[in-house]
């Protein structure tokens, strides 16, 4: 059976006492051994995040696949394993649209990170063009093929990855349910036809966009959804412990 994974995705928000009060607040209620729940926090809320993590997991937002070098405003693997970061979301749509990362420097952060034993919470969705066009399932084969190329089946079985239609994320137009399991259904049958049964059957598939303490239930219940990534819903501490205590 997989483990039920929730992260928060806060992107560009909170400083560090923000994250200080937060975790304070929230990281008690995490306290379980049947799911696991994080944050993805800002580089510069990092340390303060760790520091005040029992229970939560804490993520980077993103990383660059390079050691060290003439690359500015970037933060490496080795810096975040520095710190002592176990997780590191990858391919977010927003860095795809906005910052220029491809299926091809999104595979190489993923290999970097493995070498480094930082779990990959890799992110994949199509457009709202591409889903009313009906291409939604032959985006997520190509963005999965490119993304996860020549990576070992066993390192894939331990990774996370979240399917998020650009379309849902920030809208308040969240997924149907149907929607988000034939689509994560879709990723599973992908990563069982490129890496094998083991790494399907323990990859961990999230479900992002939109998704709030009413209707994380309801998504959690489908065979092939372990889990959420939180966008919105997880800056406020109230709703992140609904969110929390609905789930575990
Ligand atoms: P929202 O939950 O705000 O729609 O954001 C989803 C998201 O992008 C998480 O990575």
């Amino acid at each position: 059976a997989r483990k039920p994974i929730i992260v928060g995705n806060w992107k560009m928000n909170k400083n560090n006492a923000e994250t200080k009060a937060f975790f304070e607040k929230v990281d008690a209620v995490a306290a379980t051994d049947t799911a696991t729940y994080g944050i993805g926090a800002p580089f510069t809320d990092l340390r303060t995040a760790l520091d005040n993590a029992k229970n939560l997991i804490v993520a980077a937002e993103n990383c660059h696949f390079e050691d060290s070098g003439a690359f500015t405003g970037e933060v490496s693997v080795p810096m975040l394993e520095e710190l002592g970061i176990k997780w590191c979301i990858i391919g977010h749509s927003e860095r795809r649209q906005m910052f220029g990362d491809t299926d091809e420097t999104v595979n190489k952060k993923a290999h970097r990170l493995i070498k480094a034993g930082i779990t990959p919470i890799l992110c994949i969705g199509e457009t709202e063009e591409q889903y009313d066009a009906g291409q939604s399932a032959q985006v997520i084969k190509d963005e999965l093929k490119g993304s996860l190329a020549d990576l070992a089946p066993e390192a894939v079985a331990k990774m996370v990855i979240a399917y998020e239609p650009i379309w849902a994320i920030g809208t308040g137009k969240s997924a149907s349910v149907e929607i988000a399991e034939n689509c994560c259904k879709t990723v599973r049958d992908t990563v069982r036809e490129l890496f094998g049964d083991q790494a399907a059957d323990e990859v961990r598939i999230q479900y992002g966009g939109s998704v709030k303490p009413n209707n994380v239930e309801e998504y959690m219940a489908q065979p092939d959804i372990d889990g959420a990534l939180i966008g919105g819903a997880s800056l406020k501490e109230d709703s992140f412990i609904e969110i929390i205590e609905k789930t575990k």
